[in-house]
């Protein structure tokens, strides 16, 4: 039987390419957004994708919403905490508002998005949940203490969540990407990018579909030995 895929942010960006990639390889996939309904509708309507729209920083709408998820797609076997957000000012002119809003949306969202899923998982003895980081968690960034803090805090997360429940058969793994060509990415002004792409060793940016490969794989049978462990793709950029 196919298994179930939940990618959060699943249709945009990375989240797309992730939803798209796992739809592909033969699981059922939901894919849930913040707001964007123009985009999620185009998505849905284009690759035949549920999608779901609620607020991963909310604990209760993550409750609800899995459980609609496991209602109408079915019982969440790979779950890709992929949501994210940046809201970038230099740490002394940083508002509380945008480090709590970094941190809810990057960071709670590994609780409330997991929390839902784990018990079925372990029920189950078979779960895969991918969070995505960040190169930008491992080594700081300039503007980012906020995003930086949250995508570190996911790292650990990953490591502790991997410990408790290895002999459940749920793997739980991070994707740490470096500069991948998404809107987030488009958003940098441009000769701030130019400068990012003269640091890249292998002198692009990243593609979406780079990453969806990989979660890919981590999803898979396989890659059953493989928890706890942050999968570094930026180019060469940083070596973690
Ligand atoms: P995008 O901005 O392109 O897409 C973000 C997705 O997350 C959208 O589907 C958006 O929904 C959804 N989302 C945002 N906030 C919430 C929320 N509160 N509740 C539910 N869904 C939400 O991001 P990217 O594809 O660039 O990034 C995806 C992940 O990869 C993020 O975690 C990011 O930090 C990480 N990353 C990205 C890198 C890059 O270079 N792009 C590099 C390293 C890490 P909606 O469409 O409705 O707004």
């Amino acid at each position: 039987m196919a298994r179930t895929a939940l990618v959060s942010g699943g249709t945009r960006g990375i989240g797309e390419a992730i939803s798209i990639a796992l739809k592909l390889a033969g699981y059922n996939v939901a894919a849930t957004y913040a707001g964007n309904d123009d985009k999620a509708a185009a998505f849905r309507e284009a690759h035949g994708i549920a999608v779901f729209k609620w607020d991963v920083g909310d604990p209760k709408a993550c409750e609800a919403g899995v459980a609609k998820v496991e209602a109408e797609v079915g019982p969440v076997d790979v779950l890709v905490n992929n949501a994210g957000i940046t809201r970038d000012a230099m740490f002394h002119k940083l508002t509380f508002e945008k480090w709590q809003e970094v941190i809810r949306t990057n960071l709670d969202s590994m609780f409330t998005m997991t929390r839902p899923v784990i018990e079925g998982m372990r029920e189950r003895n078979f779960g895969r949940i991918i969070n995505i980081t960040s190169i930008n968690g491992q080594k700081g960034q300039m503007g980012q203490s906020n995003y930086s803090a949250a995508k570190a805090g996911v790292i650990g997360f990953t490591k502790a969540l991997a410990q408790e429940n290895a002999r459940k058969g749920v793997t739980v793994n991070a994707i740490a990407p470096g500069y991948i060509g998404t809107e987030m990415v488009q958003a940098v002004p441009e000769k701030v990018l130019e400068s990012i792409v003269a640091g890249i060793p292998v002198g692009r940016l990243g593609t979406a579909e780079e990453i969806a490969a990989s979660v890919l794989f981590l999803a898979g049978d396989n890659a059953g030995f493989i928890t706890g462990s942050t999968l570094t793709i930026n180019g060469g950029q940083y070596l973690a």
